[in-house]
């Protein structure tokens, strides 16, 4: 089994999702005692926010790649950056670390395919609803459609990430908002939702939901846990260098 090496805390309430999920895919998959190898780089989380806000981008990028060096140094043979947001600076994270990197959004997109459906409600951070890298992701290398919702629900959703979420605050009315605004992205033609920010499987699940829903974390990290178990989706997935 390969070890992975977990880029983290951003936030850490959804890195614990992370190492629970890994965990317990490989002990599903393996039996017995079996855990996962890992190595968590854990942010903190502040700092990173700061610099998103700030319009920071290289600078965040550049703390994600030394901390991917810092990972290869401990051990790791495989990159999970366990936010969805920062995939939008993770393009130098290969090359920096020298190890493969396991993209977010191509488990994603192939769960999301395997079931047949084709035009995704996305919910995430306004930098993950607004900037291209996600979105064009799904859309030139899936086929996928991609709708996010109005102005005034995105930042009721970017909101509550940063203000409840990442503190670790489940609010039930923003959980009745975001079942409101999942309800309106079902009526402007999405036929499932991507839960595209790791936090927002704290608050929202399936039974509530108006759509069927792809939860970016539980999926990443069992992709992650897969190939580092080495039964699937490495050759399926391009950003791997393999
Ligand atoms: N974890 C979140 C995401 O998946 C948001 C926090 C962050 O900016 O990393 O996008």
């Amino acid at each position: 089994m390969k070890t992975l090496g977990l880029l983290g805390g951003m936030s850490w309430e959804s890195t614990v999702t992370y190492y629970q999920e890994i965990n317990r895919r490989v002990r599903q998959v393996k039996g017995g005692l079996h855990s996962a190898r890992c190595i968590v780089f854990s942010f903190d989380f502040a700092e990173i926010e700061e610099l998103q806000h700030a319009g920071k981008w290289d600078e965040a990028g550049l703390l994600l790649d030394e901390a991917a060096v810092k990972l290869k140094l401990a051990g790791a043979e495989g990159i999970v950056l366990c936010s969805n947001t920062m995939h939008f600076i993770s393009l130098n994270i290969e090359s920096a670390s020298q190890l493969p990197l396991i993209h977010i959004v191509d488990p994603t997109a192939r769960a999301i395919l395997k079931k047949g459906y084709k035009c995704v409600g996305l919910l995430g951070t306004r930098f993950t609803m607004e900037k291209d890298f996600y979105k064009a992701r799904l859309t030139e290398e899936f086929g996928l459609r991609v709708i996010v919702p109005e102005e005034e629900g995105r930042a009721t959703v970017h909101d509550v990430i940063y203000t409840e979420l990442c503190n670790g605050i489940i609010n039930e009315t923003s959980r009745e908002k975001y079942y409101k605004i999942i309800a309106d992205l079902k009526k402007a033609g999405a036929d499932c939702l991507i839960l595209g920010c790791t936090e927002i499987g704290l608050l929202v699940d399936e039974g509530g939901s108006e759509l069927p829903v792809f939860d970016t974390a539980h999926i990443h990290a069992i992709a992650a846990a897969d190939w580092a178990m080495g039964i699937e989706g490495r050759k399926e997935n391009k950003s791997l260098i393999l």
